[in-house]
């Protein structure tokens, strides 16, 4: 094997996989180190992909030409569009994915990708000189050298797996934790501190009681996540819904002196928006029961994830309260659930683009950055490596804004804001939601996409056929005055083929699209007045080495964090926590623009 690449990736998971594919495609020769070659885009926790605001990200993600909606279509054995009752902004789809043919269609996708190479190794050791990153050292003593190298590491630095009180070393269940690169951070001055997730036992599908079950199925008009109009291949499968029930409750609160979570064993934060069932116990004292989906792992494994259970209760106590509930009397365990505490870097330590502050050429995606989730981590390890082929390439580095991407938020929360427990994307942490949505994520970054070089022509060739339809329809519409009746409430563009003749049978998306820019039409249009305003001071860019001592009138203290984040704009720096209007004001003076 070479011993020099463009990019090296450390880490063949969600943030891993789209990193590698995006520096390939781009062009660049690209080494991917990973622990397990067959674990490669391996899901960890439920085999789902999507889900309230996740839905968006794995649309973007393709609409920039990353792989996730493609491979979540393939490997599909339930589709939902989620909160489709409510109005379009917040609908998101959601998918239960088959674990094993998920994993096999990434590795098998990265394993025939031209120009990217996979070693099976552990990263151990950074090299780098004079702050700038040179290649990685890895555990069996190779040196391997590159122009940039980005960590997505995921739940494996110093890994510590927790089941009741006793804990052992691990990066998931089965897999070596790694502690040398999370050492050597520490050495580099990073700020590493950890952090906790958890997941739910494994059921065995024979000896569940279904009967006793309410049914949950999927959609029946499916909607796949790609935007390349991929074909659906795969079988659908049913969930089933069950409840946590008094006696539940009971024998988890007898036994919390057994809870790593609740003796002070585990120290770390957890995930706030997906407790573990110890947790829901204890915080919602007055629930007599808790909703658990049991989702299918896949087709030719009759294995379930009781989605809603997660614990690190040592595995007598799992199988006790899980025995409690209605369905799973009898049900015998595949595997225990644990918890796992891993570190991870302080994200404020990053630039938008994803590369550290701290050393040149060093980018870092996905877990390792304070999120969690699948979803988040795709995203993030698209964008390091679009962001660090653009440099290598020595072209302008691709930073989206709050306004035109969920990522965006996703990203410039974390180098901005930081992060204390484990981040995941909502609907709500999106400012302008209405005009950033599902349906529209492809007009939205696929030209970006197609310009990378990620997005094919065929791809792109629907979107604007997408966008052409709409506005030929839309134009059919208002010309015959039907525009009015379909602002009306409940009044839809089905309603109006039956009226109209001469309007053209729509796609599911078009037809959202055409339905929403009508309907919406006079907050869209304020909203974009909005963006516009809030955008001006964002285009005010700050220089990179900019000089904040040299700025009369601010205080110490906002010198000290304008200097330790570094913004690269205007804009960033006043969504910095404690930097007062004043002081954005000072600022603009100072670089020489007009106020707002
Ligand atoms: C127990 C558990 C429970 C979880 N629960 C949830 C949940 O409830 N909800 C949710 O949204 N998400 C959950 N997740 C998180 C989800 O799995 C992650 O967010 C997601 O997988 C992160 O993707 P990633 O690419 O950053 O890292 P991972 O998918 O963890 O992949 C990391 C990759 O890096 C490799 N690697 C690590 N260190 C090195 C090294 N030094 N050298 C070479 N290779 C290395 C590993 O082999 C692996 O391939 C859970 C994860 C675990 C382990």
């Amino acid at each position: 094997m070479k011993d020099r690449f463009d990019i090296i990736v450390v880490g063949g998971g969600h943030a891993g996989c789209e990193a590698a594919l995006a520096g390939a495609r781009m062009g660049l020769n690209t080494l991917l180190v990973t622990l397990r070659a067959d674990r490669i885009g391996f899901m960890s926790c439920n085999p789902a992909i999507g889900g309230l605001g996740k839905g968006q990200l794995v649309k973007e993600i393709d609409a920039l030409g990353g792989e996730m909606a493609k491979a979540t279509d393939e490997t599909a054995i339930q589709f939902r569009m989620l909160n489709s009752s409510k109005g379009y902004a917040a609908r998101s789809s959601r998918v239960q994915t088959d674990r094993a043919k998920y994993n096999q269609y990434m590795r098998d996708c990265l394993l025939r990708r031209a120009g990217l190479e996979i070693l099976e190794d552990e990263a151990t050791n950074i090299i780098s000189a004079k702050g700038t990153c040179k290649g990685v050292v890895t555990k069996s003593g190779r040196k391997i050298y590159s122009s940039a190298v980005i960590l997505t590491t995921g739940t494996f630095l110093n890994g510590l797996i927790h089941m009741g009180l006793g804990h052992f070393p691990g990066g998931r269940i089965g897999e070596n934790a790694c502690n040398e690169l999370s050492k050597n951070l520490r050495v580099l001055n990073f700020n590493v501190s950890s952090l906790k997730t958890g997941t739910t036992p494994r059921l065995d599908g024979n000896t569940i009681d279904f009967s006793a079950l309410k049914v949950q199925r999927g959609d029946r008009h499916i909607i796949p996540f790609s935007f390349s109009r991929t074909e659906l291949k795969l079988r659908q499968l049913p969930c089933y819904v069950t409840q946590t029930n008094k006696k539940t409750h009971k024998i988890i609160r007898d036994n919390l002196d057994k809870s790593p979570l609740y003796t002070g064993v585990i120290k770390s934060r957890g995930v706030r928006y997906c407790p573990s069932i110890e947790d829901k116990v204890v915080r919602f004292p007055d629930r007599s029961s808790h909703t658990i989906f049991l989702e299918p792992e896949g087709l030719s494994v009759n294995e379930y994830y009781p989605n809603g259970i997660s614990t690190s209760l040592p595995v007598d106590v799992q199988k006790d309260f899980v025995h409690s509930i209605k369905g799973l009397e009898n049900v015998r365990f595949i595997r225990p659930g644990y918890g796992i505490e891993y570190d991870f870097v302080d994200p404020t330590e990053l630039y938008p683009t994803l590369e550290t502050k701290k050393i040149k050429g060093l980018y870092m995606a996905g877990q390792i950055n304070g999120t969690t989730g699948y979803e988040e981590a795709a995203s993030l390890g698209l964008m390091a490596g679009i962001n660090a082929a653009l440099k290598i390439r020595g072209k302008a580095p691709l930073i989206l804004k709050r306004s035109q991407a969920y990522i965006g938020v996703l990203i410039d929360d974390l180098v901005t804001k930081g992060t204390n427990e484990p981040y995941r994307m909502f609907t709500s942490r999106v400012e302008h939601r209405l005009v950033i949505r599902e349906d529209n994520a492809d007009i939205r970054l696929m030209d970006i996409g197609r310009k990378l070089g990620l997005v094919s022509k065929k791809a792109h060739s629907y979107m604007k056929e997408k966008k052409k339809n709409v506005m030929s329809e839309r134009r059919k519409l208002e010309s015959a005055k039907l525009g009015q009746i379909l602002k009306r409430p409940h009044v839809s563009y089905e309603d109006m083929l039956r009226v109209d003749k001469a309007l053209k049978p729509l796609t599911y998306y078009e037809k959202v699209q055409l339905e929403i820019d009508i309907k919406y039409e006079g907050y869209i249009k304020r909203e974009l007045i909005n963006i516009k305003k809030l955008e001006k001071v964002d285009l005010i860019k700050i220089p990179p080495g900019f000089d904040y001592s040299s700025v009369n009138g601010l205080s110490n203290e906002i010198k000290e964090k304008l200097e330790y984040f570094k913004p690269y704009s205007l804009g960033q720096a006043a969504r910095i926590s404690g930097v007062t209007p004043a002081a954005v004001s000072l600022l603009m003076v100072r670089l020489h623009s007009k106020p707002v």
